[in-house]
């Protein structure tokens, strides 16, 4: 991948959570969450991070915004480590980063008005007059489809579409430049699910943002990403440009996803890839490739050694024993 306008460089994040056990509550052992993850997005554009529940995506994106601390590794935004920075530093980023959640309800104070929900980052990141403050509201509403008479309301009083509106203009209000958008449309009806992505990438094009797009469903981030990384017990193990890891997908676990989705168009249909067993335990993941006691084409090697990521083509990477030379 060329390195220019690479506004998030993402370097063997590892994130371990201690397993506590015994009276004295000490650290038995560690969830390896996320481990060895390295990535890139770059300016305006949209990374989406695949993989079922479970597989370290969420945590990856909290991991980057420092919401969680990682173990390990590097984060640079526009050239700074963000893992380095003290608390009263990362403070003084956090307006450039934001995170939209998946359920908008749990992120919004119900006791306060949209209004005040929308002004708080505002007092918390820069010094304005009320008139400017009032500004960045009027203008933040009416960029999400939020009217002057939604703004004296409280969140319950609103659909999840709607709530989910307001979590999108709280994150953006502050004027960011990169977004982890964690499952953000995964509680909506279809029907709505496709005007708030609609928003989402309009919003991205006036306000120049990157996003880092966490989801399940692979349909959505093929509409949303012009990159995707898939992820399997916290490892990244295939990143590409989304038409080459759509059309061409490389490790096992990608081409097992990818044919349990229905495809529009009914000559790309292919036969289903049915995985057995269970994702294990990342308390206890295998040896080898994490993915070896699930995958058809395990071989000696995979249960021994872990693969190395390759480049198979330009910007197409994938780690799997099946492309080693
Ligand atoms: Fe399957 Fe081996 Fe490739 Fe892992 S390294 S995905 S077990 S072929």
């Amino acid at each position: 991948m060329s390195q220019e306008n690479i506004l998030l460089d993402v370097q063997h994040l590892k994130t371990y959570f201690p397993i506590r056990g015994g009276v004295m509550r000490k650290a038995v052992g560690h969830v390896h969450a996320v481990e060895d993850v390295s990535f890139q997005i770059r300016e305006q554009e949209t990374f989406g991070l695949v993989g079922e529940s479970g597989c370290g995506k969420s945590t990856t994106g909290r991991s980057i915004l420092r919401l969680i601390e990682p173990t390990g590794g590097q984060v640079l935004f526009d050239g700074t480590d963000l893992c380095t920075l003290s608390r009263e530093q990362l403070r003084l980023k956090r307006r450039d980063m934001q995170l939209i959640f998946q359920d908008p309800y749990a992120s919004l104070n119900p006791r306060m008005t949209v209004h005040k929900l929308l002004e708080e980052p505002l007092l918390t990141h820069f010094h304005l007059s009320p008139k400017e403050r009032e500004e960045q509201i009027q203008w933040i509403a009416q960029a999400v489809g939020i009217t002057a008479e939604h703004l004296e309301r409280y969140p319950h009083q609103f659909s999840g579409g709607q709530r989910q509106r307001i979590a999108i203009a709280r994150a953006l209000i502050c004027k960011p430049r990169f977004v982890v958008a964690d499952e953000p449309v995964s509680a909506l009806d279809v029907s709505i699910q496709s005007q708030i992505l609609n928003l989402l990438m309009g919003l991205q094009q006036d306000l120049k943002l990157s996003y880092l797009f966490i989801s399940h469903d692979l349909n959505v981030v093929r509409h949303i990403s012009n990159r995707v990384g898939v992820m399997y017990l916290g490892r990244l193990v295939e990143t590409g440009s989304t038409e080459d890891v759509y059309r061409n997908p490389l490790h096992p676990y990608t081409k097992a996803l990818l044919s349990a989705i229905p495809k529009r168009d009914p000559s790309e249909e292919k036969e289903r890839i049915h995985l057995e067993g269970d994702v294990p335990s990342p308390a206890d993941p295998p040896s080898g490739c994490a993915f070896h006691d699930r995958c058809p084409h395990c071989m000696g090697i995979c249960k021994e050694q872990p693969p190395q990521t390759r480049e198979l083509e330009p910007g197409h990477r994938v780690a799997c024993h099946l492309y080693n030379p």
